[in-house]
Order: structure tokens, then sequence, then C-alpha cells
């Protein structure tokens, strides 16, 4: 059989410990078989970033703006316990954070739906996809302690020295405030990539804030969506079919309860981070999320949304056996393969992202699966694999398929 053509590269983002096993893993097994693949490497795996000062991350960041897809694997983000462990020459900062700084996107996560692994709210038979505007707000908020009475300000001051004051409490005892910001180009690019998104999954988008309490505040957030909708993306919508809804943030959530899925979710910061854990854990699984940066300029970047996995790791380098699922970081390889043929025209390398994907689907309905699965697994014939017997079991259900 002739392996399936590339024409132009991903950006092949190498990482760390039990993840850089599995990456090697699925390479060779999974994907040089089947695919002539073309990649550019960056080793963003601890030891090299160490070495480059860090600079591998920014060239891996450059080198997916010019070829506009990356696939990347877990990376550790150090800490002060990795300093001896890897003689760090710095506590370099996380790589998804730099990565995300330079391509200026907002970060999709969805859950991998199978069969045996049942989500807790049985209505959502369809995966929640969710957008977390990754700037501002609370994360960049300053905060004071009120020692006693006295009054509190908001002070803005023009470039021309003129100052606008809003009183915010005066105080007769002690308390506490809080300054936050955003920035109207942030929410602008947040918007834009979960328009381009949301054309680009086929799915509707559901935005909400509460820009009922906050008139200025969370009502920007909506202006701008609305904005940037009715001007750039309300034809295209219509032509795809699907819709763009903005609601209160408590109307949301009770929605999103009752629904079955199948739409995309866009969260302001906060939101994001606290639904996104809640939206996960429903659906049964971290390592069955996946998680694609894309940019407003068209720049994607999948990965998977799990760490380094450093626990079975350590097992690993003792020589024992490990359990660990590998789906995540699968579908990170199959969303950047089928992105490459969509944007080349390659309808044989998409199929293959497809099949790739049934096979790790099938490979688990029929009861093959990791430890992880095993444990919240419906199924009655269900049985755990290793590693790479995991791995294996997925090759040969994908051989049937091609
Ligand atoms: P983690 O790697 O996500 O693992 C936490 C635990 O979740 C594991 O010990 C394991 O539980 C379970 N788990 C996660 N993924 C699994 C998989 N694929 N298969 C089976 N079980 C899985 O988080 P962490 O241990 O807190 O972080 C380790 C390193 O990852 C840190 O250095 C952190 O900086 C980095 N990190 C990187 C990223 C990223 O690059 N995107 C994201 C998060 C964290 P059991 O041990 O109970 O089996
Ligand atoms: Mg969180």
């Amino acid at each position: 059989m002739d392996k399936i053509k590339m024409t132009t590269p991903l950006v092949e983002m190498d990482g760390d410990e039990m993840t850089r096993i599995l990456w090697k893993l699925i390479k060779d097994e999974l994907l040089l078989p089947f695919v002539d693949l073309k990649t550019e490497y960056y080793d963003l795996g601890l030891d090299y970033r160490n070495k480059t000062n860090d600079q591998v991350t920014f060239d891996s960041a450059e080198a997916t703006k010019k070829y506009g897809v990356a696939v990347k694997c877990a990376t550790i983000t150090p800490n002060a316990a990795r300093m001896p462990e890897y003689n760090l020459k710095e506590m370099w900062k996380s790589p998804n954070g730099t990565i995300r700084a330079i391509l200026d996107g907002t970060v999709f996560r969805a859950p991998i739906i199978v069969k045996g692994i049942e989500p807790y709210v049985k209505n959502w038979t369809k995966p929640i996809t969710i957008a977390r505007h990754a700037y501002g707000d609370v994360y960049k908020g300053v905060e004071m302690k009120i020692p006693a009475a006295g009054k509190t300000e908001l002070v803005y001051t023009n470039e021309a020295g003129e100052e606008t004051r809003e009183l915010i409490h005066e105080f007769d005892g002690p308390g506490i405030i809080q300054g936050m910001h955003n920035i109207n180009k942030s929410i602008e690019s947040f918007a834009r990539s979960c328009f381009n998104f949301a054309l680009d999954t086929k799915q509707d988008l559901w935005f909400a804030t509460k820009d009922t309490i906050s008139k200025k505040y969370d009502h920007t957030f909506k202006d701008i969506f609305a904005d940037i909708f009715e001007n750039e993306y309300k034809e295209k919508f219509d032509e795809a079919g699907i819709e763009y809804f903005y609601t209160l943030i408590d109307d949301a959530v009770a929605r999103v309860m009752r629904s079955e899925g199948g739409y995309i979710w866009a969260c302001k910061n906060y939101d994001g981070d606290v639904m996104s854990d809640m939206v996960a854990t429903a659906f049964g699984s971290l390592s069955m999320m996946t998680s694609v940066l894309a940019s407003p300029n068209g720049y994607y970047e999948y990965e998977a949304a799990h760490g380094t996995v450093q626990r079975h790791y350590y097992k690993y380098l003792k020589g024992e056996e490990t359990s660990t699922n590998p789906i995540a970081t699968i579908f990170a390889w199959t969303g950047a393969l089928r992105k490459r043929g969509e944007l080349d025209n390659l309808p044989e390398l998409m199929a293959f992202a497809d099949k790739l994907e049934k096979a790790c689907i099938d490979t688990i309905e029929n009861g093959e699966m990791t430890g992880d699965l095993y444990l919240i697994s419906t199924l009655e014939n269900k049985k755990k694999l290793n590693t790479e017997e995991f791995i294996l079991a997925i090759r040969k259900t994908l051989e049937g398929l091609m």
C-alpha cells in the first residue's frame, strides 16, 4: 500500500515524560506506517528548552505562523522541584503561555465521546466545546485590603492628565476592593476565534456574560461580539446553517444542563476556568479531552488537555508496567492532520484522520482500554491493557479500516 502523501509540513512540538513516550509510540505504530509524514520538528522537552534558553519554544511558535498548523505534546511547566531534577538555568515559563502569547488565540476544549464512558449528565449525547477567553479580568486583577473607614475610587487619567473618577465605596470599616481590566482588541480576537471555529466545525456558538449587572464591563463583551457578528459573520453563519446565540450566564448554565450538547460555549476567562473543569469531569476523563488553540489569524495548535502524566513516567523509568491513555494525544495528531488536509486539499489525509479516530473509538467500545477508562467504563466485556498493548490494539483496528 502506498503511503498517504503530505505537501506542507506540520509543526511538531515534542514534549516531556510519559507523553513523550506516547508521542514516539504513536508516530511509530499509528502514523509512519500509513502516512508519508512531513513535519518540522521542535523539541520542547525541558532539557532542550533549557539548553536553548527556551528559544526553541519561540521558534516553534514562529514556525506555526509560517505553516499554520502545529501539533504539541504535553510539556513540563517547571516549578521549584524541577530545578534540580533537570538542572535548570532558570524556571522557564509555561510553553503553552509563550505560544499563546505569540499566536494570540483562544483555546477550545471538547470531550471525546465513547460508549461505556457515560457522561454524568445523561442528556449530553454530543460534545460540548468550551472556548475560554485567556486574557484579563480577575487573572490580571489588582486587589487591596481596606484596613478601616475611608473612600475608595476608580481613577482614569488620560494622556492629557485629565481625571475621571467613579466612587467604588465609602467604607465605614475594614473591607476589600479589586480592580480588573480587559482590552477591546483582546475581546475582538476572542470573538473572531470563536466565530471562525464555529464555522470550521459547523456548530452553533453560545456566548454569555452578566451584562444585566455589569452594564459597562460585561456589556462591552456582549456589544463587541454582536458588532463583529453582524458585520463579518452573519451571512457566513446563515450559509452554514448555524447560529450565534447570546444569553445571560445564569440562563446559559441552565440551558447547558438541559441540552444534548453539540455546540461551542464561549466563556469569559473566569467562567471558562470553572465551567471547563465541570464539563470535563461530567464527560468522564481529562485523558479523553482534546484541546486546540485557534488564533484569529487562522493558525491552529492541537494538543491534549492533560499534562505529562508524571506519576506514570516514574513507574515507566523503574521498569514497571504503565497503562497511560494516548487518546487525547492521538486526537491532537488527527486534528492537525485533518486541518493540514483541509488547507492543502488532501482528501486522503483527512480520511486517514477520520479512520484513526474511528479506530480509537472502536477499540475502546470493543472493550479494550487503558486503566483510567477501565475504572469508569460500564462495558461488561472490558479489558485493561498496558500502554503498548493498547496502541497496538488501535493499530490492529486501524489496519482493518484501511
Ligand atoms: P497530569 O499529567 O494531567 O496527570 C494528573 C493525573 O491524571 C495522572 O497522575 C493520572 O492519574 C491522570 N491522567 C492524566 N492524563 C492521563 C492519561 N493520558 N492516561 C491516564 N491517566 C492520566 O497532571 P500533573 O501530574 O499535575 O502534571 C504533570 C506535569 O504536566 C507538570 O509538570 C505540569 O506542568 C504539566 N502539564 C502540562 C500541560 C500541557 O502541556 N498542556 C497541562 C497540564 C500540566 P493517576 O496517577 O491516578 O493514574
Ligand atoms: Mg480551572
